[in-house]
């Protein structure tokens, strides 16, 4: 893929027009992905103390989908497995 036919006048990437072509999906499908991404951090970011529970399955555990009972945010089954470790009494 040629990146500089995705660049800005200002020299920067447009991130939504890379992936439209890297992904096949149309911009607007990419830039609803971008927006779900921007509003599930701010869920996160916003959020006192998480506690997740198991949202989706899938064939990978890494990928498992754990959802916050108290902001509704979403995390991946490998960050989930590292805000657990996070959360161990120390030895
Ligand atoms: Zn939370």
């Amino acid at each position: 893929m040629d990146l500089d036919k995705h660049r800005n006048k200002n020299g920067t990437i447009n991130g939504v027009s890379a992936l439209s072509e890297f992904t096949g999906l149309g911009q607007g499908e990419v830039q609803a992905i971008f927006e779900q991404v921007k509003e599930n951090n701010a869920k996160l970011e916003a959020c006192q103390y998480h506690e997740f529970e198991l949202h989706e399955q899938g064939p990978v555990v890494s990928r498992w989908k754990y959802r916050c009972v108290h902001c509704g945010g979403i995390i991946n089954g490998s960050d989930y497995r590292w805000h657990e470790l996070g959360r161990r009494t120390p030895l």
